[in-house]
């Protein structure tokens, strides 16, 4: 069957190893009857022989707008949101915006979308406070960040989106949809690889050519 592999991806091939089904069901007052499942199943991937479990539920009377039950379905260990940068293994394990990024895929991996938009916003402010040092207020950090030139005026429109998610998050009890958080991640992680590695990385690598000679 296929399914949802980590490392591979989605729809990817695999082996069902193992399966228990657990039912019952329940006459009410001798007229009706409600049922309900639990479904493990062990499957292993054909591409890289992980082994997860899939369980799913569902019950009689949680139906979608067509009538069938709603098959609930969750994977241990979790299905990951999103991969983790390749790059994350090159921060400081001990730097705080390091751990905060950490959280950050705990949470995705664990179904909290609203904690990691609060967790895109605090890597966000981590990262124009210690560029640039506090300003005191979260605008005039976000005005001093655009005029030092970390970030240009047509990002500053996608910074504030994303800021905005995690604010709406924290304050207004707003559950973000995946595709916003996906534009959010992508906005976060692109801000601290360019600004934390990429940076570094052309420094280092500028110092191996040679200078360029006066008479060409
Ligand atoms: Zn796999």
């Amino acid at each position: 069957m296929q399914d949802h592999c980590n490392h591979c991806g989605p729809g990817v091939n695999h082996d069902v190893v193992y399966k228990f089904t657990k039912s019952d069901s329940e006459v009410i007052k001798s007229q009706f009857e409600i049922c309900w499942a639990d479904i493990f199943t062990v499957l292993k991937c054909r591409g890289c022989n992980s082994v997860k479990i899939k369980h799913e539920d569902w019950f009689s009377e949680d139906t979608d707008d067509t009538g069938n039950p709603i098959v609930n379905k969750r994977y241990y260990p979790s299905a990951i949101f999103r991969k983790t940068p390749t790059w994350l293994g090159s921060l400081d394990n001990e730097w705080h915006i390091t751990k905060l990024l950490k959280e950050i895929y705990s949470a995705l991996q664990n179904d909290a979308p609203s904690l990691a938009a609060m967790g895109v916003r605090a890597v966000l402010e981590s990262v124009m406070i210690d560029k640039l040092g506090d300003q005191g207020t979260f605008s005039k950090n976000l005005n001093k960040f655009l005029e030092e030139g970390y970030i240009s005026k047509t990002q500053l429109v996608i910074f504030k989106d994303a800021l905005e998610l995690g604010h709406a998050s924290i304050h207004r009890g707003y559950i973000p949809k995946a595709d916003q958080v996906i534009f959010a991640l992508d906005l976060m992680e692109s801000i601290v690889h360019h600004l934390y590695l990429l940076e570094a990385q052309a420094k280092s690598s500028v110092k191996g050519i040679p200078p360029k000679l006066t008479n060409q």
